[in-house]
């Protein structure tokens, strides 16, 4: 997989995450400049500060990336392609074929100039997703299973048995269900 590749996917998985309802305070893009900074970052250079309109449009483009994710076990695919091709018809993009020699070939895309960026970023959350999918499956694309956590990982594990997102939560898991057992031999 090429690196271009690799950095669209890392998008779409560290923007499903700005949001982390384990936390007190979940939302992590708190205000325009939380979401300037987050796509600065990532390469996503912007002209001017961003609009409150654009903010709030482009954080309801993160809800629904999460929505994805997280129904993305019970979903058709169908339903999941349908999905993705809303996101990534939101706008029209010029592609274009790099050739280094020693990169493996990448595609890359742009989009044309006035586009705003709502819809650049559903293109990308849209080809990230896709890149995503074609790469690991659904089966690997997860939500870390120690609720109240949310946090959308890939599972690269070998087995596929990955469950979550990091020792944070596999710890907590692990010494919640000990006290519910010892809780249950008790009774
Ligand atoms: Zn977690």
């Amino acid at each position: 997989m090429s690196h271009y590749s690799e950095q669209l996917i890392q998008f779409v998985v560290d923007f499903a995450n700005t949001y982390d309802p384990f936390l007190d305070e979940p939302e992590f893009l708190r205000t325009p400049a939380d979401l300037q900074e987050f796509l600065e970052q990532r390469h996503t250079e912007m002209s001017e500060p961003l609009t409150e309109m654009e903010f709030l449009k482009i954080r309801q483009l993160r809800d629904q990336l999460r929505e994805i994710f997280l129904r993305l076990e019970t979903s058709e695919p169908v339903e999941i392609q349908r999905v993705i091709n809303g996101l990534l018809g939101a706008t029209p993009v010029n592609l274009q074929a790099i050739i280094s020699g020693i990169e493996p070939i990448e595609i890359k895309y742009a989009v044309l100039t006035n586009v705003a960026l709502r819809e650049q970023l559903a293109v990308q959350v849209g080809l990230g997703l896709t890149l995503a999918l074609q790469q690991y499956g659904t089966e690997r694309l997860k939500v870390c299973a120690a609720a109240p956590c949310q946090e959308v990982f890939i599972d690269v594990s070998k087995n596929k048995s990955r469950r979550f997102c990091g020792e944070r939560c596999a710890n907590r898991y692990n010494v919640a269900h000990f006290r519910e057992r010892q809780r249950s031999d008790k009774d």
